[in-house]
């Protein structure tokens, strides 16, 4: 078994390195193998003693589910990806992360249960010390690694700066680097892949042009045809757009939603996906283990890792998205010729965690008027403009248009507040994902078609879980 520690400056190794190579250009070294594709999973069993190491508690959304320890070794390997995090690098507020530019990505497979064994691919702490060494990576070898945290350091997860104890991200950042085959480099400019870590601080999170190069020296720099994933819907079925998938046959890696046992694959693969739009996007189902992560494409060209996609953030379990409340059909112009109009603040929602009022605006002064609504959509004429609701149709109560105190003018509103009558419970046909359409109509004396009323338009939406 092979162990490759980091350490800090004052073990003398660390320093004698660093002071008889300071200037190498091209430092980088390599310790042999290389990591399959079946062997990019990341995993951490989260023993880490020290509050510091978990007490970051903010979640975000482009590292779904995970906060603490796990989410900064999540941020750490992925720093070794083949491109920025999420596309854009901007699921660190605090640094741009994903920057190897190589066939090399990792699939996050979220909390395993115990330490594994030393070809398991999980992080944990070990418990003691060994002199100046931090932590240190077994079996850096194709069928696998393990990574170990010394208790006797005080771990912090950031996220921002570490002002005393040992940054877990940069830390985790180094021994990754071992387990994807690298060892020491003695190249200037303050490599990750550096034997000692130069004090504490986070500098150690961004691999710099040396430990670039020796990424892409092992996996081949990026190729062109490497499938690549822009954007997910965060539904079920999932949409993942991108370029580069094959027509049939793609696999879809998943990140595991359960604490998975050790010695096992955790990773929850979809086979046989097709492609729509020339390789451009993909739907998939989202397999009931499936959980917050990241999803990978590997396309159906072979096993290196020019066929494995970069790593997109995904939150599958996420509420899909509810359709906007929308104003349709039109509104019939009044006495005083204006077009009454539906309007609306908030969002309606059936766990009431929402307000969602209903307004009518250019109605006649001091008039009655109400608010109707039904379940299905309509545009017919009626009393001189057009009934937007289909029968039947629900009245609400009788309200005041207020407005200018004498005189006749479009100064007259109304607002209902349609939440409290979901919460309310009395109408079984305001549930989760139900459309509900409504109008207003009011009174007006002096309706040039007759009929003595005016209509708003119409306003249609989705009742949100
Ligand atoms: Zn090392």
């Amino acid at each position: 078994m092979k162990i490759y520690q980091f350490a800090l400056p004052t073990l003398a190794l660390g320093v004698a390195a660093l002071l008889v190579f300071p200037k190498d250009s091209s430092g980088f070294s390599t310790i042999g193998g290389s990591l399959g594709i079946n062997q990019r999973d990341v995993r951490v069993f989260n023993n880490f003693t020290d509050a510091t190491a978990n007490n970051n508690t903010t979640a975000d959304a482009n590292w779904p589910g995970y906060t603490g320890a796990p989410m900064s070794i999540w941020k750490a390997c992925s720093e070794w990806a083949s491109e920025l995090h999420g596309g854009t690098g901007a699921g660190d507020p605090l640094q741009t992360v994903g920057s190897g530019g190589a066939n090399f990505d990792i699939t996050w497979q979220g909390i395993a249960a115990g330490v594994g064994g030393t070809n398991d691919n999980i992080h944990s702490e070990l418990s003691g010390s060994s002199g100046g060494v931090l932590a240190f990576t077994e079996t850096p070898i194709s069928d696998g690694w393990r990574i170990r945290y010394y208790s006797s350091w005080t771990w912090q997860d950031g996220p921002g700066s570490v002002s005393s104890g040992i940054d877990i991200q940069g830390v985790a950042c180094h021994e990754f680097g071992h387990a994807l085959g690298l060892g020491h480099s003695t190249a200037g400019g303050n490599p990750t892949m550096i034997a000692a870590l130069s004090g504490t601080g986070t500098a150690q999170r961004s691999i710099e042009s040396d430990d670039i190069a020796g990424v892409q020296f092992i996996y081949g720099v990026k190729s062109a045809s490497k499938p690549r994933i822009t954007a997910v819907n965060n539904s079920n079925p999932l949409t993942i757009t991108g370029t580069g998938f094959s027509a049939t046959g793609n696999e879809v890696w998943f990140t595991n939603g359960t604490t998975s046992a050790t010695g096992g694959d955790p990773r929850i693969i979809v086979s046989g996906v097709s492609s729509t739009g020339g390789g451009t996007s993909i739907t998939v189902n989202v397999p009931a283990n499936a959980g917050k992560g990241d999803v990978l494409v590997k396309n159906s060209a072979g096993s290196a890792g020019a066929n494995l996609s970069n790593a997109f953030p995904v939150d599958p379990t996420a509420p899909p998205a509810c359709t906007p409340p929308t104003v349709y059909c039109t509104g019939k112009v009044n006495s005083q010729f204006c077009s009454p109009a539906i309007g609306f603040t908030g969002s309606p929602t059936y766990g009431g965690t929402t307000s969602f009022n209903i307004t009518g605006t250019q109605f006649l002064n001091n008039k009655f008027g109400l608010l109707f609504y039904g379940t299905q959509i309509n545009g017919v004429a009626f009393q001189g403009g057009h009934l937007c609701v289909k029968l039947p149709i629900i009245r609400t109560s009788v309200q005041n248009s207020g407005g200018s105190a004498s005189g006749t003018d479009c100064t007259g509103t109304y607002s209902f507040d349609f939440e409290s009558l979901i919460l309310g419970g009395t109408d079984p046909n305001l549930l989760p994902g139900a459309l509900i359409y409504t109008q207003y109509w009011a009174r007006d004396p002096n309706d040039l078609s007759g009929f003595t009323t005016s209509l708003s338009e119409g306003l249609f939406f989705e009742i949100c879980p």
